[in-house]
Formats: C-alpha cells, structure tokens, sequence
C-alpha cells in the first residue's frame, strides 16, 4: 500500500467502510447538534436542518439546541419545529457570555474594531462578529443547555451535507477515543490573527507543555516558512497587543504574564480546522487546560484589537493538549459551507489545505504526491463508505 495510506491510517481510520445500511437501532450517544443563529437567518437554517435531516439525523434523532444572544421569534420556532421530529430547545445566551467583560475596556475595545473595519479586514469592523467569535472560543460549552450532553455537532445556517452519513459519529468517536472531528481545513486570513500564536505559543511553553505530534500541523520552522510569514516591513504585524486594553493592572488578573515575542523560532501556518462543521467532546472543552488556554488568550485582548476566530482557537488548543490520536479527519463526510467543501469522492481538493498528520498535503517530493494520488484514486467513497454520496 502507498506510504500516504500507512501514514494517515497510523493516526486515523475511516470509521465505517462498505455499503452500510443506516444504523437505526445502534447505542446512542449523549450528544446534540448546536446551531447558534439570529430569526433573520431563519431561511439558512431550514437549508442546513434539512439536509442534516435527509443525511443523517431522520435515521438518528439527535436533539437540537438553538441559540442567539436575542429572542427566537415565533415564526423561526415554529418552522424549525415543522422540519424535524427530533427533540428541540431554544435558548438565549446572556451577557455573561456574550459581549464585553467587566475587565475590559470598551472604548479601546471598539476603537480596535473600528480601525479593523477601516482597514477592511474581513468581519473585521463588526463587533457583533467578535463577540460571536469569543462566545465559539469560551463559553459555548458553558451554556446551561448544553450541560447534560458530552458532545457536540456544530451546524450552521447554509450548509450542506452531500453523503447520506449513515453510521454514528459520536459513538465511533467515543469507542476510537477520539476528541476532536473535522472535514475541512483550511488557512486563515493572516490579518485577522496576526499576534495569536504569540500567546497561543506562550501558553503552551509557560504550561510546559511538549507537543504530542499535532501541534506540528500549525507551527512551522520560521526559516520554512517565508511565503507564510507575515510582512516584515509591516509594524502592524509585529507589535504585541496594546495593554491598554485591559481595565485592570498588569498583573492584577490583567495582562497574561508571559512574553509573546519568544516563540523560538516557530511561526504559525495559519493552518486551521474550519469550525463551522465540527463533532467534539464537550468535555475537553470544559477542561480546566482548555478553559486556562481560553481564558489567556482572552486576556489578551485579541477577541478585540484582533479579530480571532474560534475556528483557530480552537484549533491551537488542539495542537497543544491534545494528539494526532485524538483528531479524526471526517473524509467521509462530504460537506460544503458557502463558498468552501469538501466532497469524499474527490478529496484531492481539500489537500492543498489540509495539514500533515492527516494528509500528506505540502508535500513537493514527486514520489510522495504520486502516492497520495493513487491514494485518493483507489478510494471510493461510494463503494467504501455507504450510500447516497454524490457531491
Ligand atoms: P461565517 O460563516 O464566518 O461567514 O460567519 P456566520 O455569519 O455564518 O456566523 C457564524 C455563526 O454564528 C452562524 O451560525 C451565525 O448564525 C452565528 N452568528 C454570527 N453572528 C451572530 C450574532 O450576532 N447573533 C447570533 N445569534 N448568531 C450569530
Ligand atoms: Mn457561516
């Protein structure tokens, strides 16, 4: 078999090959799907409930839970409940998660967000955007909702699923010990992070933390990485976050004590796992390493002055707590958000962006990308992992 093979299924195997009738009396898991969604995007939200519905969950009956910082009104509750059988909570996120901090400064806080929106960063100039961006990163998992269940799937408005999935993700996540599942990777926006894997680098070095195999997959040697390093000649990119930011003296619970300019000699790739879609334990999110991780880079101010993405965040706690053994790489499951997918039967397309361990993607040694290829051709997502996948 090709080298590639050997390399990814070390890590991580396709859950379920073969044509596979769908698995309705199988164990359930404590799980549920999360959609976080304002009434006007009532219209995504079918789009993304019914394909979840024909795809997946009209065999498996996993709840849902609904959330937004304001009310649902009647119109959206009632047509989410007309196209699905499953069970269905509606809940409001208060600002205790959503929003600014006692502890911050808002007037800096907005300022930052004002000159993000000059310079026409994408999101960059909409506060909302931050605030929803914080709450994915930190409190999610905190929401009263949620506590009784030990995962999650995140769904979106607009999205779609191309293959019927008709296995059980969670419970093949929990029996392969897996933490973290994705479908998409892909690189973020340089502008939009450009001091985070200073702290997110910190972190891990004042936790003394060794990498376990997947930090890798975002850091990169800073002499390999030139036409991903971010513009020398641009201060922008080189100065550390503004203190100011903070309401509270530094080291009052303020300014994270640590020095975000020694990160020996490693950049981030700008690598991440695209969010949007994602199939969790919860209870990683809830530990103390991941809140510790949150609640510095929050410290920091970048949720503001920057324009962090959860999608990043999440991906660099991943890189430093957990392993490549812990990650399972969605192959099978063809997906598509707006502009961006994935689709099992010609995933060559996800290779650019996905990352060692899970693809051999940057590879420019010929005899390893003809390996991958032959891969990826002899792999039939319709033979090999059930029914119904046309992208
Ligand atoms: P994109 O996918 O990065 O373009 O961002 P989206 O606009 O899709 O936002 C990501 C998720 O957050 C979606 O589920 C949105 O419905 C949700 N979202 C974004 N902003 C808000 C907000 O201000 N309030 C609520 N309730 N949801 C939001
Ligand atoms: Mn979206």
């Amino acid at each position: 078999p090709p080298a590639i093979r050997k390399i990814s299924e070390q890590y991580d195997k396709v859950f379920v090959t073969g044509c596979l009738e769908p698995q309705t009396n199988g164990p359930r898991a404590n799980a549920v799907l999360v959609i976080l969604a304002r009434n006007q995007e009532l219209e995504g939200v079918v789009q993304s409930i019914k394909s979840m519905e024909r795809h997946f969950n009209r065999w498996f009956h996993y709840p849902y839970v609904f959330l937004n910082d304001g009310d649902f009104n009647t119109t959206f509750k009632e047509t989410i409940l007309n196209h699905t059988s499953a069970p269905v909570e509606f809940g409001k996120i208060d600002p205790t998660m959503w929003g600014y901090p006692d502890w911050v400064n808002i007037d800096t806080a907005r300022e930052g967000i004002r000159k993000q929106g000059d310079a026409a960063i994408m999101y960059g100039g909409m506060e909302s955007y931050h605030h929803m961006c914080r709450f994915y990163s930190g409190f999610f998992y905190k929401h009263e909702l949620l506590q009784k269940y030990d995962w999650y799937w995140r769904i979106e408005p607009e999205i779609k699923y191309f293959c019927d999935i008709t296995y059980d993700p969670f419970i093949h996540m929990e029996r392969a010990n897996k933490t973290y599942g994705f479908t998409i990777a892909v690189k973020e926006l340089k502008e939009t992070v450009p001091n985070i894997f200073r702290y997110a680098s910190a972190y891990k070095r004042v936790n003394n933390l060794t990498s376990q195999g997947l930090w890798e997959m975002f850091a990169e040697p800073a002499s390999a990485a030139e036409d991903i390093s971010l513009p020398e000649d641009n201060p922008k990119y080189k100065k550390p976050l503004p203190e100011e930011i903070l309401s509270s003296e530094p080291g009052q619970g303020g300014v994270p004590d640590v020095d975000p300019e020694a990160m020996e000699g490693e950049t981030y790739n700008m690598c991440h796992f695209w969010s949007n879609f994602e199939i969790a334990r919860l209870d990683w999110f809830r530990s103390k390493e991941y809140n510790d991780f949150f609640d510095m880079m929050d410290r920091s101010g970048g949720f503001w002055m920057e324009r962090w993405g959860d999608a990043p965040i999440h991906s660099l706690a991943a890189g430093a707590l957990l392993a490549p053994q812990n990650i399972h790489y969605f192959r099978d499951i063809g997906y598509r958000h707006t502009t961006i997918q994935h689709c099992p039967a010609n995933a060559p397309g996800n290779r650019q962006l996905a990352r060692p361990p899970f693809l051999e993607v940057t590879t420019k040694d010929e005899k390893k990308r003809k390996e991958e290829d032959e891969y990826w051709e002899t792999w039939d997502p319709v033979k090999e992992n059930g029914v119904g996948c046309r992208c």
